[in-house]
Protein backbone atom coordinates (compact mmCIF):
# COMPACT_ATOMS: atom_id res chain seq x y z
CA UNK A 1 0.00 0.00 0.00
CA UNK A 2 1.67 3.28 -0.86
CA UNK A 3 0.45 7.05 -0.24
CA UNK A 4 -3.17 5.84 -0.12
CA UNK A 5 -5.76 9.05 0.17
CA UNK A 6 -9.37 9.21 1.36
CA UNK A 7 -11.26 12.56 1.97
CA UNK A 8 -15.21 12.68 3.05
CA UNK A 9 -16.90 15.39 1.83
CA UNK A 10 -20.47 15.96 2.93
CA UNK A 11 -22.29 18.69 1.50
CA UNK A 12 -23.95 21.39 3.75
CA UNK A 13 -27.28 21.76 4.85
CA UNK A 14 -29.25 24.73 6.01
CA UNK A 15 -28.51 23.69 9.63
CA UNK A 16 -24.99 22.04 9.44
CA UNK A 17 -21.69 23.22 7.48
CA UNK A 18 -20.16 21.23 4.62
CA UNK A 19 -17.13 19.43 6.29
CA UNK A 20 -14.32 17.48 4.60
CA UNK A 21 -12.83 14.72 6.72
CA UNK A 22 -9.27 13.26 5.23
CA UNK A 23 -9.72 10.05 6.66
CA UNK A 24 -6.44 8.45 5.13
CA UNK A 25 -3.49 10.93 4.72
CA UNK A 26 -0.75 9.32 2.66
CA UNK A 27 -0.43 5.98 4.00
CA UNK A 28 2.05 3.70 3.46
CA UNK A 29 2.78 0.02 4.38
CA UNK A 30 3.82 -2.87 3.24
CA UNK A 31 2.75 -6.77 4.53
CA UNK A 32 4.89 -9.68 4.22
CA UNK A 33 3.63 -13.19 2.99
CA UNK A 34 2.59 -15.00 6.05
CA UNK A 35 2.34 -11.88 8.42
CA UNK A 36 -0.14 -10.75 11.22
CA UNK A 37 0.07 -7.18 10.97
CA UNK A 38 -2.40 -5.01 13.47
CA UNK A 39 -3.79 -1.38 12.86
CA UNK A 40 -4.11 0.30 15.93
CA UNK A 41 -5.28 4.21 17.28
CA UNK A 42 -8.41 5.66 17.99
CA UNK A 43 -11.79 5.73 17.41
CA UNK A 44 -12.27 7.87 14.05
CA UNK A 45 -8.29 7.39 13.07
CA UNK A 46 -8.98 5.95 9.85
CA UNK A 47 -8.57 2.10 10.58
CA UNK A 48 -11.68 0.86 8.99
CA UNK A 49 -11.38 3.29 5.99
CA UNK A 50 -7.92 1.28 5.79
CA UNK A 51 -9.54 -1.92 5.54
CA UNK A 52 -12.21 -0.83 3.63
CA UNK A 53 -10.21 0.53 0.88
CA UNK A 54 -7.87 -2.56 0.63
CA UNK A 55 -10.88 -4.76 0.07
CA UNK A 56 -12.54 -2.11 -2.04
CA UNK A 57 -15.51 -1.37 -0.14
CA UNK A 58 -14.21 2.27 -0.59
CA UNK A 59 -12.32 3.78 -3.65
CA UNK A 60 -9.14 5.66 -2.26
CA UNK A 61 -8.97 9.10 -3.99
CA UNK A 62 -5.10 8.36 -4.55
CA UNK A 63 -2.79 6.22 -4.11
CA UNK A 64 -1.19 2.54 -5.24
CA UNK A 65 -1.91 -0.79 -3.62
CA UNK A 66 -1.07 -4.51 -4.83
CA UNK A 67 -1.09 -7.75 -4.11
CA UNK A 68 2.01 -10.13 -5.23
CA UNK A 69 2.42 -8.14 -8.30
CA UNK A 70 -1.06 -7.26 -9.25
CA UNK A 71 -2.04 -3.43 -9.01
CA UNK A 72 -4.99 -3.44 -7.25
CA UNK A 73 -6.23 -0.11 -8.24
CA UNK A 74 -6.37 -0.22 -11.59
CA UNK A 75 -8.80 -3.12 -11.39
CA UNK A 76 -12.62 -2.67 -12.93
CA UNK A 77 -15.22 -4.52 -14.02
CA UNK A 78 -14.28 -8.55 -14.50
CA UNK A 79 -10.76 -8.26 -13.09
CA UNK A 80 -11.77 -6.52 -10.39
CA UNK A 81 -14.66 -9.00 -9.48
CA UNK A 82 -12.11 -11.98 -10.48
CA UNK A 83 -9.22 -10.74 -8.22
CA UNK A 84 -10.81 -9.12 -5.06
CA UNK A 85 -12.25 -12.68 -3.74
CA UNK A 86 -8.21 -12.75 -3.12
CA UNK A 87 -8.85 -10.17 -0.17
CA UNK A 88 -11.34 -10.89 2.25
CA UNK A 89 -12.84 -8.86 5.29
CA UNK A 90 -14.14 -10.16 8.44
CA UNK A 91 -16.48 -7.38 10.87
CA UNK A 92 -17.03 -7.50 13.88
CA UNK A 93 -20.93 -8.27 13.99
CA UNK A 94 -21.04 -11.12 11.28
CA UNK A 95 -24.91 -11.43 11.98
CA UNK A 96 -25.19 -7.97 9.83
CA UNK A 97 -24.08 -9.37 7.06
CA UNK A 98 -25.69 -13.08 6.95
CA UNK A 99 -29.49 -13.06 5.85
CA UNK A 100 -31.77 -14.49 8.65
CA UNK A 101 -33.40 -16.82 6.05
CA UNK A 102 -30.57 -18.04 4.55
CA UNK A 103 -28.98 -21.70 6.11
CA UNK A 104 -25.61 -20.90 7.21
CA UNK A 105 -24.19 -24.00 4.71
CA UNK A 106 -26.22 -22.12 1.86
CA UNK A 107 -24.42 -18.28 3.35
CA UNK A 108 -20.53 -19.75 3.16
CA UNK A 109 -21.33 -21.49 -0.28
CA UNK A 110 -23.16 -18.33 -2.08
CA UNK A 111 -20.04 -16.74 -2.76
CA UNK A 112 -18.16 -20.08 -4.61
CA UNK A 113 -21.60 -20.62 -6.29
CA UNK A 114 -21.15 -16.55 -7.50
CA UNK A 115 -17.62 -17.42 -8.31
CA UNK A 116 -18.34 -20.75 -10.79
CA UNK A 117 -18.15 -23.59 -8.16
CA UNK A 118 -21.23 -26.45 -8.58
CA UNK A 119 -23.88 -25.60 -5.66
CA UNK A 120 -23.22 -29.44 -4.82
CA UNK A 121 -19.88 -29.25 -4.54
CA UNK A 122 -19.74 -25.84 -2.88
CA UNK A 123 -21.99 -27.17 -0.30
CA UNK A 124 -19.72 -29.82 0.23
CA UNK A 125 -17.22 -27.49 1.08
CA UNK A 126 -19.54 -25.35 3.22
CA UNK A 127 -19.52 -28.81 5.38
CA UNK A 128 -16.05 -29.02 5.24
CA UNK A 129 -15.06 -25.56 6.39
CA UNK A 130 -17.91 -25.04 9.47
CA UNK A 131 -16.01 -28.65 10.67
CA UNK A 132 -12.95 -26.35 10.26
CA UNK A 133 -14.03 -23.52 12.49
CA UNK A 134 -15.71 -26.02 15.21
CA UNK A 135 -18.99 -26.09 14.14
CA UNK A 136 -19.25 -29.37 12.56
CA UNK A 137 -22.74 -30.46 11.62
CA UNK A 138 -24.41 -27.49 11.88
CA UNK A 139 -25.09 -26.17 7.81
CA UNK A 140 -28.83 -26.37 7.56
CA UNK A 141 -28.74 -24.09 11.04
CA UNK A 142 -30.04 -20.29 10.54
CA UNK A 143 -27.63 -17.60 11.93
CA UNK A 144 -29.64 -16.84 14.94
CA UNK A 145 -29.33 -20.02 16.21
CA UNK A 146 -25.90 -19.26 16.86
CA UNK A 147 -23.86 -17.62 19.97
CA UNK A 148 -21.69 -14.34 19.11
CA UNK A 149 -18.71 -16.12 18.86
CA UNK A 150 -19.73 -19.12 16.76
CA UNK A 151 -21.24 -16.16 14.65
CA UNK A 152 -17.67 -14.89 13.97
CA UNK A 153 -16.39 -18.58 13.43
CA UNK A 154 -19.19 -18.30 10.42
CA UNK A 155 -17.95 -15.40 9.44
CA UNK A 156 -14.19 -16.81 9.00
CA UNK A 157 -15.61 -20.10 7.16
CA UNK A 158 -17.48 -17.31 5.05
CA UNK A 159 -14.00 -15.42 4.39
CA UNK A 160 -12.50 -19.10 3.93
CA UNK A 161 -14.66 -20.17 1.29
CA UNK A 162 -13.27 -17.70 -1.14
CA UNK A 163 -9.52 -19.10 -0.55
CA UNK A 164 -8.24 -15.37 0.31
CA UNK A 165 -4.81 -14.84 0.42
CA UNK A 166 -4.99 -12.04 3.13
CA UNK A 167 -7.71 -11.37 5.67
CA UNK A 168 -9.00 -7.98 6.95
CA UNK A 169 -10.60 -8.47 10.17
CA UNK A 170 -12.69 -5.45 11.60
CA UNK A 171 -12.68 -5.61 15.18
CA UNK A 172 -13.38 -9.41 14.76
CA UNK A 173 -13.12 -9.95 18.18
CA UNK A 174 -14.06 -7.12 19.92
CA UNK A 175 -17.75 -7.43 20.81
CA UNK A 176 -16.51 -10.56 22.38
CA UNK A 177 -15.51 -11.47 25.88
CA UNK A 178 -12.42 -12.44 26.67
CA UNK A 179 -12.19 -16.29 27.23
CA UNK A 180 -14.31 -16.45 23.76
CA UNK A 181 -12.02 -13.77 22.26
CA UNK A 182 -9.04 -15.89 22.63
CA UNK A 183 -10.39 -19.10 21.21
CA UNK A 184 -11.25 -16.92 17.98
CA UNK A 185 -7.46 -15.61 17.78
CA UNK A 186 -6.14 -18.98 18.54
CA UNK A 187 -8.51 -20.13 15.79
CA UNK A 188 -7.11 -17.40 12.88
CA UNK A 189 -3.76 -18.46 14.04
CA UNK A 190 -4.17 -21.82 12.92
CA UNK A 191 -5.99 -20.68 10.14
CA UNK A 192 -3.49 -18.78 9.16
CA UNK A 193 -0.61 -21.74 9.35
CA UNK A 194 -2.95 -24.00 7.85
CA UNK A 195 -3.57 -21.52 4.62
CA UNK A 196 -0.66 -19.67 4.62
CA UNK A 197 -3.12 -16.48 5.23
CA UNK A 198 -1.64 -12.89 5.18
CA UNK A 199 -3.90 -11.16 8.10
CA UNK A 200 -4.86 -7.32 8.89
CA UNK A 201 -5.74 -7.25 11.51
CA UNK A 202 -7.69 -3.54 12.69
CA UNK A 203 -8.10 -3.38 16.61
CA UNK A 204 -8.47 -0.46 19.04
CA UNK A 205 -7.30 -3.09 21.91
CA UNK A 206 -3.74 -3.20 22.02
CA UNK A 207 -4.01 -6.05 24.46
CA UNK A 208 -5.81 -7.91 21.37
CA UNK A 209 -3.48 -6.58 19.07
CA UNK A 210 -0.06 -8.05 22.20
CA UNK A 211 -1.53 -11.53 21.73
CA UNK A 212 -1.76 -11.71 17.76
CA UNK A 213 0.47 -9.29 15.26
CA UNK A 214 4.14 -9.66 13.96
CA UNK A 215 4.01 -6.13 13.52
CA UNK A 216 1.82 -2.94 14.23
CA UNK A 217 1.18 0.51 12.21
CA UNK A 218 -0.20 3.03 14.71
CA UNK A 219 -2.56 5.58 13.19
CA UNK A 220 -3.66 8.96 14.48
CA UNK A 221 -6.03 11.63 12.21
CA UNK A 222 -5.78 9.40 8.94
CA UNK A 223 -1.89 9.10 9.28
CA UNK A 224 0.42 6.47 9.89
CA UNK A 225 2.48 8.12 13.23
CA UNK A 226 4.74 4.50 14.05
CA UNK A 227 4.93 1.21 12.50
CA UNK A 228 7.06 -1.47 13.81
CA UNK A 229 7.60 -4.72 15.06
CA UNK A 230 5.35 -5.77 17.64
CA UNK A 231 7.90 -5.94 20.28
CA UNK A 232 9.75 -2.47 19.41
CA UNK A 233 5.90 -0.83 19.71
CA UNK A 234 5.19 -2.47 22.95
CA UNK A 235 8.44 -2.21 24.69
CA UNK A 236 9.47 0.98 23.16
CA UNK A 237 7.08 3.43 21.76
CA UNK A 238 8.65 6.13 20.10
CA UNK A 239 5.63 8.36 19.84
CA UNK A 240 4.36 10.07 22.26
CA UNK A 241 0.82 8.91 21.08
CA UNK A 242 1.99 5.47 21.29
CA UNK A 243 2.65 5.57 24.55
CA UNK A 244 -0.58 7.42 25.04
CA UNK A 245 -2.13 4.69 23.98
CA UNK A 246 -0.02 1.75 26.04
CA UNK A 247 -0.68 3.78 29.17
CA UNK A 248 -4.45 3.91 28.42
CA UNK A 249 -4.64 -0.18 28.87
CA UNK A 250 -6.18 -0.74 32.26
P1 LIG B 1 -13.39 3.24 15.18
O1 LIG B 1 -12.27 2.78 16.08
O2 LIG B 1 -14.39 4.07 15.91
O3 LIG B 1 -14.00 2.14 14.38
P2 LIG B 1 -11.84 4.03 12.82
O4 LIG B 1 -10.41 4.24 13.16
O5 LIG B 1 -12.22 2.75 12.20
O6 LIG B 1 -12.71 4.31 14.14
P3 LIG B 1 -12.96 5.24 10.44
O7 LIG B 1 -14.27 4.55 10.49
O8 LIG B 1 -11.99 4.78 9.42
O9 LIG B 1 -12.26 5.25 11.88
O10 LIG B 1 -13.24 6.79 10.22
C1 LIG B 1 -12.21 7.73 9.96
C2 LIG B 1 -12.84 9.10 9.75
O11 LIG B 1 -13.58 9.12 8.53
C3 LIG B 1 -13.81 9.50 10.85
O12 LIG B 1 -13.66 10.89 11.07
C4 LIG B 1 -15.17 9.22 10.23
O13 LIG B 1 -16.14 10.08 10.74
C5 LIG B 1 -14.92 9.45 8.77
N1 LIG B 1 -15.76 8.58 7.91
C6 LIG B 1 -15.69 7.24 7.81
N2 LIG B 1 -16.55 6.75 6.91
C7 LIG B 1 -17.22 7.83 6.42
C8 LIG B 1 -18.24 8.02 5.43
N3 LIG B 1 -18.74 6.98 4.76
N4 LIG B 1 -18.68 9.28 5.21
C9 LIG B 1 -18.15 10.34 5.85
N5 LIG B 1 -17.17 10.25 6.77
C10 LIG B 1 -16.70 9.02 7.06
MG1 LIG C 1 -13.56 1.21 12.72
Amino acid sequence: VKNLNKVFRSKGGLFKPAREVRALNDVSFSLVKGETIGIVGESGSGKSTLGRCIVRLETPDSGLMSLSGTDFMTLHGESLRRERKRVQMIFQDPYASLNPRTRVGMAIAQGPIANGIPKQKALAQADDLLELVGLANTADRFPHEFSGGQRQRIGIARALALEPELIVADEAVSALDVSIQAQILELLEDLKQKFSLSLLFITHDLRVAAQICDHIIVMQHGRIVEQGPARDIFLAPQQAYTRQLLDAIP
